[in-house]
């Protein structure tokens, strides 16, 4: 199969770095185009990144020589690549919503990680596992804007990734949930770079990140939704409460959940088979980037750690442990999800192969 050429809007931040070292050796995907702000274009894309290269490995040879294009040259990210991993910041989210829709009418298919359409109705926020099916609403988007090739589909909030796998999981099988405490302890890279400052982090825990907490209870409502009438109808049926806290880690949210079920409550090991047992459309897909498995369940009394277990599976599962009985709703446990990998990038990559697969790649 020949090579897809493909850009990175923000190639040069935390999230940037990650796409291009995880797409270094994909199967189908090149990266043939980087994109950042005014100040980084015109340079060599290793020059262009002001405090290093600050993810795994070195920088891939082929795209350390590319020159940065200003991410508001739409026209000639046009002539350059089929398709673009959005991960920039821009003072307003306004300003992202609207050049992301200005690639969108150009033909160019963008794959997000910002939040600025994560609530628009007709933009799809996948986590393939769970609503690979949201994709069908593309041609009613695209019709609705008069645009031809292109599209927006977003993905969500890391905060979510590391528990909404194990509470789709049940739904699926029936188990009916009415109501989640969640307390996240997320990674400092969350924050983009260099983000916290060491001097607030170390040592420390910091109980509040602006705006987590609401994305935390509402995004799983529009996952857990369904396509009508060119909207996806967000699904409400559970209550969400959320507390978010930045730790002193450098890459892995954990959550801690506790939960209770409606009528039917199922036993700690109908639980445990159904979480070892899911599969979702990328691993029916054979996707490139799936997890082969995507919830993996650790026995020991001290596992998931974020240090030991965030790679597990290419850093795109969710690992789960401790689940036992709750006190107070029926059952709590601890899940962990690897925030720039498959939180961020690798989660990007997952939705653009299930875009391609799924023939919604005009290429
Ligand atoms: P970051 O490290 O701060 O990188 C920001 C990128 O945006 C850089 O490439 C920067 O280019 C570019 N940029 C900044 N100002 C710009 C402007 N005015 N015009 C055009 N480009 C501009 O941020 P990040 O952590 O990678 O996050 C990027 C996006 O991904 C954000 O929307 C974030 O919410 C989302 N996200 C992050 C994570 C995570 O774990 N970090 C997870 C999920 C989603 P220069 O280098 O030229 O300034």
């Amino acid at each position: 199969m020949k090579e897809i050429p493909v850009g990175i809007l923000g190639a040069t931040g935390m999230v940037g770095q990650q796409y291009v070292h995880l797409l270094a050796d994909h199967p189908w995907f090149r990266v043939a185009y980087v994109a950042a702000s005014p100040q980084s274009a015109g340079k060599k894309y290793k020059d262009a990144l002001r405090s290093g290269w600050i993810v795994a490995g070195e920088i891939p040879s082929d795209v350390a020589k590319l020159v940065v294009q200003d991410v508001a040259d739409v026209e000639r990210a046009k002539a350059e690549c089929a398709f673009v991993f959005s991960a920039f910041e821009m003072p307003d989210k306004d300003m992202i919503r609207k050049l992301e829709e200005v690639y969108a009418a150009a033909d160019i298919p963008v794959f997000s990680n910002a939040s600025a359409h994560r609530g628009t109705e007709d933009v799809p926020m996948l986590i393939p596992e769970i609503n690979a099916h949201h994709l069908d609403i593309i041609p009613q988007q695209q019709k609705a804007r008069g645009w031809k090739k292109g599209f927006i589909v977003v993905k969500p909030n890391c905060s979510i990734q590391s528990y909404i796998a194990p509470i789709h999981a049940l739904l699926q099988k029936g188990y009916d949930i009415k109501r989640i405490v969640v307390t996240t302890m997320q990674a400092v890279s969350g924050a983009g770079y260099p983000g916290v400052s060491s001097w607030d982090v170390i040592d420390n825990v910091i109980p509040y990140i602006g705006g987590e907490e609401e994305k935390t209870q509402s995004e799983p409502y529009k996952i857990l939704g369904h396509v009508k009438g060119g909207q996806i109808i967000p699904w409400e049926g559970i209550n969400i409460s959320a507390t978010c806290t930045r730790v002193p880690v450098s890459d892995g949210h954990t959550a801690i959940i506790s939960l209770e079920f409606g009528k039917k409550k199922p036993r700690r090991d109908t639980i445990l088979n159904i979480w070892k047992s899911f599969r979702g459309e990328p691993q029916k897909l054979d996707l490139p980037f799936a997890p082969k498995q995507p919830i993996h369940y650790r026995n020991e009394d001290d596992r998931p750690q974020p240090k030991r277990d965030r790679d597990t599976d290419k850093g795109m599962a969710v690992i789960a442990g401790r689940l036992r009985e709750c006190p107070v709703l029926d059952y709590r446990f601890v899940a962990l999800s690897h925030n720039t990998v498959r939180g961020a990038a690798g989660g990007g990559i997952l939705n653009a192969e299930l875009a391609f697969k799924k023939g919604y790649l005009d290429i």
